[in-house]
């Protein structure tokens, strides 16, 4: 058999802001010269890019019977300071041209996470509508059959591929628990995934489930939107903030009786409505157990080496599996080094050596004992890739300071942190100031926020 150079084919599984970020880095190469640029193809569930970042007001099932991918919801505001979460590549600054308050809305955030994709360069790649039905792996060709259902023409496509890179997020799959008397109770009960309008529960008695960002956000969101009263209820640990009057914690629901809630305290309270802000599954239902990757919501999945690449096949590349301090910086970070490892430019060590990687980074997340610790450690993880290739080098410590000053921010006033204004680790811009407090601001419209007079910033 001779020879034959054969460009390598890579699948992108997923549009949002991971499957994004390696079209970009892949894009990046191009423009430095790199020959030998794989052929790429990105499948992608929805109708248009962005993940997540798209509001839909579906709920249930999409236009095409799929799950629907979204879980924001209407006036979703940033709940990390912009500064943290600036590309290196493409600033606040260059995107704006003038500086802007440190939480901006879903919509400003989307306008500036696609403000750096240059449509024409990307939409060649992706294939909309398409969902990843099932995919295998042949050992002794090295090759992917990914198979999608392309919703446009109707028909089942089946494409052989040397790489396949999953970017399809975790937050989408509800994590729904079960408490006794649900079936009895008279009001709704949804999951945070399908939440979409607070103005649903004005003047509600609210239930919440959970004690993470979900809940914080949930409460505090229908809170501002005139809800009666918002009880939040947690498993393992209160949230604890100084929460105003008409919002409260409480250990677990034990039972419902009727619309009466019990808690293991002994206390009981009527409720309207119950949200489950109980987290997401992992769930991948495209994959074969043997590629499938299984975790929960952490900082260090098992099982990926540089938590990017699957220990047992390390052709299969996840993005965005882990739980988010830093989002897109670090999935362009992940992104980067994936490239880079396709090209040929960073070798992948033998499994033995991957393993003593993922251990010892194992190890160090089961010694995290505080918030601050988990920051530094997810800063460097970011670190450590960044090093290895040339994604703008950044500083992710400084941000990762940044995050530490948003967690006391949060203590000192939960209804209030989105007021405070950081400055940019990337052009060292320091943002401009709300001109009312978030409470008081109810329109989050790119055009209603772009609107609003800032204040000057604080030098
Ligand atoms: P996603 O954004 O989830 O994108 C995955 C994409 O894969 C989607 O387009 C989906 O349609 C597609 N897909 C899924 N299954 C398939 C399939 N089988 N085949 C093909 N395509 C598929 N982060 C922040 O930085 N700041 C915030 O303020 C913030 N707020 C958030 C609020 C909520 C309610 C949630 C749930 C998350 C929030 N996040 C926030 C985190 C958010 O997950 C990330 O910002 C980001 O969207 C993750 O990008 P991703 O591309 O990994 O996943
Ligand atoms: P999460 O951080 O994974 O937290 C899940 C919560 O559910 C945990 O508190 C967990 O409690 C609880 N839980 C799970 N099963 C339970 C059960 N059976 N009974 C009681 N409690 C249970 O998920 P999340 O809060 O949905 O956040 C997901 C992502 O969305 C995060 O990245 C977050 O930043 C993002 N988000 C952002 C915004 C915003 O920007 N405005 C808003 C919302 C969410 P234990 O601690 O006991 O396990
Ligand atoms: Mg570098």
């Amino acid at each position: 058999m001779g020879y034959i150079l054969t460009q390598k084919r890579i699948a992108i599984l997923g549009a949002g802001p991971s499957g994004l970020a390696q079209l970009r880095a892949f894009e990046a190469a191009e423009l430095a010269g790199v020959k030998n640029m794989p052929e790429i193809v990105c499948y992608e569930k929805q109708n248009d890019i962005g993940g997540m970042w798209n509001y839909t007001w579906r709920t249930g099932l999409d236009k095409n019977g799929e799950p629907v991918h979204g879980s924001m919801y209407r006036y979703l505001w940033s709940n990390g300071p912009k500064e943290c979460l600036e590309f290196a590549d493409y600033s606040f600054d260059e995107h704006f041209d003038r500086s802007i308050p440190s939480y901006p809305p879903r919509e400003v955030l989307k306008d500036y996470i696609m403000g750096r994709i240059d449509k024409r360069a990307i939409f060649k790649y992706i294939r909309f509508q398409s969902p990843a039905r099932w995919i295998t792996y042949d050992d002794n060709r090295q090759k992917f059959t990914v198979t999608v259902m392309n919703h446009k023409s109707d028909e089942q496509e089946t494409e052989e591929f040397d790489y396949v890179i999953v970017a399809t997020g975790h937050f989408s799959t509800p994590n729904m628990p079960y408490f006794e008397g649900l079936e009895q109770f008279p009001g709704r009960v949804l999951h945070a995934h399908d939440f979409r309008d607070a103005l649903e529960f004005k003047d509600a008695e609210l239930l919440l489930i959970g004690g993470s960002y979900s809940a914080e956000d949930i409460g505090t969101q229908c809170y501002k939107y005139g809800a009666k009263s918002v009880t939040i209820s947690y498993r393992s640990t209160a949230l604890g903030f100084d929460w105003p009057e008409g919002i409260e914690e409480r250990p677990l629901l034990t039972r419902l009786e009727g619309n009466i809630a019990h808690f293991i305290d002994g206390t009981t309270k009527k409720f309207d409505a119950i949200i489950m802000c109980t987290g997401y599954l992992f769930h991948f239902p495209f994959l074969p157990d043997e590629l499938r990757l299984q975790t929960h919501n952490c900082l260090y999945p098992d099982n990926l080496y540089k938590g990017i690449f699957f220990q047992s096949n390390p052709k299969l590349i996840y993005l965005g599996m882990q739980d988010q301090y830093f989002t897109f910086n670090m999935f362009d970070a992940q992104a980067w080094y994936a490239r880079d490892v396709i090209l040929n430019k960073i070798h992948i060590p033998d499994a033995a050596q991957r393993l003593q990687d993922i251990q010892d980074w194992l190890a160090r997340q089961e010694a995290l004992e505080t918030a601050d610790e988990s920051i530094d450690f997810q800063a460097q993880y970011v670190r450590d890739l960044i090093d290895a290739t040339d994604y703008p080098d950044f500083p992710i410590e400084k941000q990762a300071e940044l995050f530490k000053a948003w967690l006391r921010d949060k203590e000192e006033g939960i209804m209030e942190f989105r007021n405070k204004s950081y400055r940019s680790t990337i052009t060292g811009t320091m943002a401009s100031s709300l001109p009312k407090p978030w409470l008081d601001i109810k329109d989050d419209s790119l055009e209603g926020f772009m609107a609003l007079k800032f204040l000057a910033p604080k030098e």
